[in-house]
């Protein structure tokens, strides 16, 4: 029986903007929120935010829409400060590549942690501290996925 879900929850398998023909890894979802979603909250170490925000450049993101997606939670346009420039998030998704698994989240993830502190799954916590924005193994990814 078909489920239909309302939201994508967290680190379930991701199938929006995937070419399955091109690239046979399923990314685990991330911070799909929207307007009306439960999701934890807590602390995120400094650490963490600043190597998040380091695979939200626009060098690196992936499945890129013309028009930003204000916040779904605050309705707020966002923007950022990425290496000193103003980045407008909400039109684009990151890829995380872990040791065992790949992670995809949309840019605003940065958004949700620093103002809703939205709880990042620990695992994708832990990706994150070995993987690196722009090494051989995401640019793979990245390019697979343009
Ligand atoms: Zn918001």
């Amino acid at each position: 029986m078909a489920k239909n879900k309302r939201y994508i929850e967290d680190l379930d398998q991701y199938e929006g903007c995937y070419d399955k023909e091109r690239f046979g890894m399923n990314p685990l979802a991330v911070a799909f929120l929207q307007r009306g979603q439960r999701f934890e909250t807590g602390v995120t170490t400094g650490k963490t935010l600043a190597k998040l925000l380091t695979f939200c450049d626009p060098r690196w993101v992936v499945c890129e829409i013309p028009q930003p997606r204000r916040c779904p939670l605050c309705n707020e346009r966002v923007v950022a400060e990425i290496g000193g420039a103003e980045v407008v998030l909400g039109s684009a998704e990151i890829r995380v590549v872990g040791e065992e698994e790949i992670y995809a989240a949309p840019d605003l993830v940065y958004h949700y942690v620093t103002a809703h502190n939205y709880l990042l799954p620990q695992e994708f916590v832990a990706a994150l501290k070995t993987a690196k924005a722009g090494n051989i193994e995401h640019r793979a990814v990245i390019n697979a996925l343009r």
